[in-house]
């Protein structure tokens, strides 16, 4: 909707976004052009490299540096006939996003010239001037060397004229300081410990592979309108803005049809997602005006995440070219659904074998059951660390404040998944398991049917559900790195496994029949992990006094949800499984409280600043103007009569100075509670202040400006409302 105020040239653009060119050839066929993928690497490595490249990257064998040499030399080759002018590390620093330091590929030859170079120990490690990158103490300034180093599971690609090289980041002193290091730890640590689970069944397997789809929520605003927005140009989000008075209500949005620009502008982002390997499927609008989402078929959980830290980057870069800003933000509006990722989440077998698919056979059955129950039971072990893992001031915004998904991690399974657990449970392992040599064993069980849950079965309250073969973990933050949520995920899930083997073992070597020894481990486990299973209203707040009664986790505050990452048993789960270490532990908390205050601390600044210098000037000019009509009233009419013409006006002056009088008040105390803030030096301490004293200020004052908004005279008011916002057309 354009305004008098703020004229879109919604025409010129919409008539531009006809003109995006696009390639003529069909997906398949660009599909992965600026990726060194396996075809190039075969054609521009040599046949020996090339073998021991792929076995590194489907073993994570070491590669000598000798064959990196190798490497470097057929990427920089195919990287120069791409036209790539540069190269950069490409790593995933722990305040979000991605970073990269872009340098050529030319050297000295000697001879006073130049050569295109690029060596193996460019591509293996680099030290990237990388110390402002938060570290949580971890590299004092004097130490403050942080090294990358090439991930050959993830390939290679282009972007623009730079050649990126996924890496790892580390410090010196050997400490993971991004997403990464310890994402590809939990990998290894799921697949060792579910390959020696899934051996019970069948001793063929020999890798488990762990995979991510993820679904990304954003938002589209137009260029112009967003440039008149300083809160959603510093921040990301609206500080301030009275809902619009149409907003969701209709859900008219969702899977409406995409209007031409937006349309215009997926199409092009879809090409270029694909042109960069990112296997892109589905897009459609969202259930909030402006609000869309794009999904990927789902890859290897690492590779996964690198594309969706691309997309990230990418997409931005293709909505400024259709004059759009895209919001990734978890709560840009107030009022409407925020966004969020969710992240699809798998295991699978090197001989085929989906893990949490239910099978044909009772064997299949068991193995699937198997997963499923012991993947609960990490959840319910670790719920408050999960929450914890996809827990920041962004995110915050939606978890526990009344939209999805709640604060309180439960799993949802529907009801035929439901009885087959319940009827496991109350069953004995004799009657439930009959083992019998000829024809392997039966399960007393119902047969479980193939395809479990329709979609009219899925509820779409609960943080982790079961989708038929897979969990989708739905509380991941829009703007969050997923390797976050994994890493705690697939490690939970390892610490399980391991633990459920050893059980196994144990009581197999008691003589007792391996299918009678699993499911009478299961059956406790079921019995253990019921807390956590929860089929209703995850937004309700019965929902809340029973989880609590339950023993589940329920903290609602950020900070407070972080110390989550340091309990004994979480310092336990990670380091038993070779993932994270304390001092590592420690560092990423402190990191977490720190960008939490400094996300907070902004925000406030420009409300602030926004409240001062646009809200009250305006509010103010405006009371002096229906000051001087009520003034001119008596100038006119006999006292009787413009008292009573005058007091209309006179009701909205006064309203307008008690909401003036609470902004300004709340502003100087908001201001006083910063400094209060500020001057505490324990990052905890200083986040749960932010939490408790600031965060509650900015509410209230953003309630008397919004009262403000629905006063002043339109023509007046500076800011983008939020119908102008948010109805793309
Ligand atoms: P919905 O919005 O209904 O949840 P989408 O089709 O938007 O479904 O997204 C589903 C996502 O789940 C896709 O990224 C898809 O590739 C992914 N997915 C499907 N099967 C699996 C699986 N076994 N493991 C991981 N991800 C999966
Ligand atoms: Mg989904």
């Amino acid at each position: 909707m354009t305004s008098l105020r703020f004229k879109v040239v919604d025409e010129a653009i919409r008539r531009k976004a006809k003109e995006v060119a696009l390639p003529a050839e069909r997906p398949s066929e660009y599909f992965g052009m600026y990726v060194f993928n396996r075809d190039r690497m075969r054609k521009y490595l040599p046949k020996n490299v090339y073998v021991a490249l792929v076995d590194t990257m489907e073993n994570r064998t070491p590669l000598s540096r000798e064959l990196a040499m190798n490497v470097a030399a057929g990427m920089k080759q195919w990287a120069l006939e791409m036209g790539a002018t540069h190269y950069t590390h490409w790593f995933q620093p722990l305040n979000g996003g991605t970073a990269e330091k872009h340098d050529a590929f030319v050297e000295h030859d000697g001879h006073g010239g130049m050569i295109e170079e690029f060596s193996g120990k460019l591509l293996i490690q680099q030290e990237p001037d990388a110390s402002s990158f938060p570290n949580g103490g971890i590299r004092n300034t004097f130490e403050a060397r942080g090294y990358s180093a090439w991930d050959p599971t993830s390939p290679a690609f282009i972007v623009g004229t730079t050649l990126c090289i996924p890496t790892v980041f580390i410090a010196y002193t050997g400490e993971a300081l991004d997403f990464k290091t310890p994402l590809l730890k939990s990998i290894v640590a799921v697949d060792k410990a579910a390959t020696s689970v899934c051996r019970l069944f069948d001793p063929n397997v020999r890798k488990v592979t762990s995979f991510l789809g993820w679904e990304q929520e954003y938002f589209l605003v137009d260029e112009g309108l967003w440039a008149a927005r300083p809160d959603l140009i510093l921040t990301g989000r609206t500080l301030m803005g009275h809902e619009s008075a149409k907003n969701q209500q209709l859900e008219d949005h969702y899977f409406g049809s995409i209007p031409t620009r937006v349309a215009a502008f997926m199409k092009e982002l879809d090409v270029e997602l694909l042109k960069l390997g990112i296997p892109v499927k589905t897009r459609h609008n969202e259930v909030a005006p402006n609000q869309f989402e794009l999904a990927p078929i789902y890859e290897e959980a690492n590779l996964a995440n690198d594309h969706n830290l691309l997309l990230m980057s990418v997409i931005h870069r293709v909505a400024r070219k259709h004059s759009f800003r895209c919001l990734l933000h978890e709560k840009p509006f107030k009022g409407i659904n925020g966004s969020g990722k969710h992240n699809n989440w798998s295991l699978g077998t090197d001989t085929g074998v989906n893990l949490f698919s239910p099978g044909k056979t009772p064997k299949d059955n068991l193995l699937f059951i198997t997963f499923l129950v012991n993947t609960i039971m990490a959840v319910y072990r670790y719920n408050g660390l999960l929450k914890a893992s996809v827990m920041s001031a962004t995110n915050a915004h939606r978890l526990g404040a009344n939209e999805a998904p709640p604060a309180i991690i439960s799993v949802f399974l529907g009801r035929q998944l439901n009885e087959v657990l319940d009827k496991i449970e109350a069953s004995t392992s004799e009657e439930a398991i009959t083992v019998d040599d000829k024809a392997g064993f039966k399960l007393g069980i119902a047969h479980i049917p193939e395809l479990l849950l329709d979609n009219t079965d899925r509820n779409r309250t609960s943080p982790f559900a079961f989708t038929g073969n897979r969990f989708e973990f739905r509380a991941v933050g829009s703007s969050a790195n997923c390797g976050g949520a994994l890493t705690v995920l697939n490690t939970a899930v390892a610490a399980q496994l391991k633990l459920f083997r050893r059980q196994i073992d144990e009581l197999s070597a008691t003589g007792m029949p391996i299918e009678k020894a699993i499911f009478t481990v299961l059956r406790d486990y079921i019995r253990e992990c019921k807390p956590v299973r929860f089929d209703g209203n995850g937004y309700s707040d019965a929902w809340k006094q029973e989880a609590r009664e339950r023993g589940l986790d329920t903290e609602t505050s950020a900070p407070l949800i972080f110390d989550r990452f340091l309990t004994q048993e979480s310092i336990e789960l990670f380091t038993s499984m070779g993932v994270l270490s304390k001092v590592e532990l420690e560092a990423r908390t402190e990191v977490e409280w720190e960008t939490y205050t400094k996300k907070i601390q902004i925000e406030a600044r420009v409300l602030g600043d926004l409240a001062m210098n646009h809200i009250l000037p305006v509010a103010s000019r405006y009371q002096s103007m229906l000051l001087d009509k009520v003034a001119k009233f008596g100038e006119i009419f006999p006292a009787d009569e413009a008292k009573q013409l005058a007091e209309q006006d006179r009701l909205l002056i006064v309203k307008l100075a008690e909401h003036m009088k609470e902004v300004q008040r709340q502003v100087e105390e908001m201001v006083e509670a910063r400094k209060v803030a500020n001057r505490i030096a324990d990052e905890r301490a200083k986040a749960i202040e932010y939490h408790d004293k600031v965060l509650p200020l900015m509410e209230s004052i953003r309630y008397h400006i919004d009262k403000l908004e629905l006063i002043v005279d339109n023509e007046m008011w500076t800011l983008p409302k939020y119908r102008e916002l948010l109805f793309l057309k």
